[in-house]
């Protein structure tokens, strides 16, 4: 039935409040505004948040690199976007659960989610990615990139050497789980579409499946949350990770949530109820969703009919 949750900890009144509301797993803590690359403002997200019915809702623009780019934060942004999310969370309490995090980049050991100043910082959750790498010249690059792009950057950053540039992303992933300073693992193993593309039959590649899963293992074994994120679902056929680790990470005890990393406020809802019926395909029975203040494992219900029909049981 529907009030079958687990509670991982305490709650607040207002917490059990909005989770009774729920209607079906509606909740998304990946998305970016008008602060990062996202396409819309913060109450933009917020408004069309609630008129799909979520409960639970978090911002998480790219936070700010040593250096400027068209995508993420900068530092000087930091206070306004703390301070507007504050409004909108007095503005709509009641109404939704608001939360604020980032989603930080691992760059080098100077950049990265282990950063004091992020830690600082008063959030209430932090995506860790990996977007970038470094070339031969050491200079930065940008591999979160439509797949004819990334072919591009292999062939001319890289040599050409698709398994250098794969175990280079891993790398990066791996020393980013080391340093910590985060709580869920962003798109895990977005590399694997671009790099797919550029090399059909990769990921059956034994090499390529064993690096994979001695990541998972170790993202299980350090206790990070993995996002399944549904950004190119409709568009690519994909999450992130890829569904074949659906059940290993289920396997390892890893707990997910399902995001939309959504630039677009009607984008919030893409691929969501795929992402959660893929999960109980694999064996996953809850999502870990934010009320009061607290991550929960809350009981999948991906869809609404599911929900009420379960009352009436
Ligand atoms: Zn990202
Ligand atoms: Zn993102």
């Amino acid at each position: 039935m529907c009030g079958d949750v687990f509670f991982n900890g305490t709650t607040s009144e207002s917490g059990d409040k909005t989770m009774n509301r729920r209607t079906g797993n509606l909740t998304n803590y990946h998305s970016h505004c008008l602060y990062c690359d996202g396409r819309a403002n913060m109450e933009d997200f917020v408004r069309f948040a609630l008129s799909e019915g979520f409960t639970s809702y978090g911002f998480s623009s790219h936070a700010p690199l040593p250096f400027s780019t068209a995508w993420t934060m900068e530092w000087d942004l930091m206070d306004d976007y703390l301070s507007e999310f504050h409004r909108l969370k007095a503005k709509y309490a009641g109404q939704i659960e608001l939360y604020i995090g980032l989603e930080i980049d691992y760059l080098n050991e100077e950049s990265n989610p282990s950063m004091i100043r992020f830690r600082e910082l008063p959030l209430d959750y932090r995506i860790g990615s990996v977007h970038l790498l470094y070339n031969d010249k050491g200079e930065v690059i940008d591999i979160d990139v439509p797949a004819d792009k990334f072919r591009d950057i292999v062939d001319r950053e890289f040599g050409g050497d698709l398994v250098r540039v794969v175990h280079l992303y891993y790398e990066r992933l791996l020393k980013m789980i080391g340093l910590g300073g985060f709580d869920i693992v962003g798109h895990a193993d977005k590399m694997h579409y671009n790099a797919s593309c550029y090399r059909p039959g990769l990921l059956d590649e034994p090499w390529y499946d064993e690096l994979v899963r001695t990541y998972f293992a170790e993202i299980a074994r350090r206790g990070y949350q993995v996002e399944i994120n549904t950004k190119a679902y409709h568009e690519l056929g994909t999450f992130f990770p890829n569904e074949r680790y659906f059940s290993y990470l289920y396997g390892l005890g890893v707990k997910v949530q399902v995001n939309s990393d959504s630039h677009y406020p009607e984008r919030i809802n893409n691929g969501r109820r795929e992402a959660l019926q893929a999960l109980k395909k694999a064996g996953y029975t809850s999502v870990m969703e934010l009320y009061g203040g607290e991550w929960k494992e809350i009981p999948i219900y991906y869809s609404r009919k599911e929900c009420q029909n379960s009352f009436l049981e």
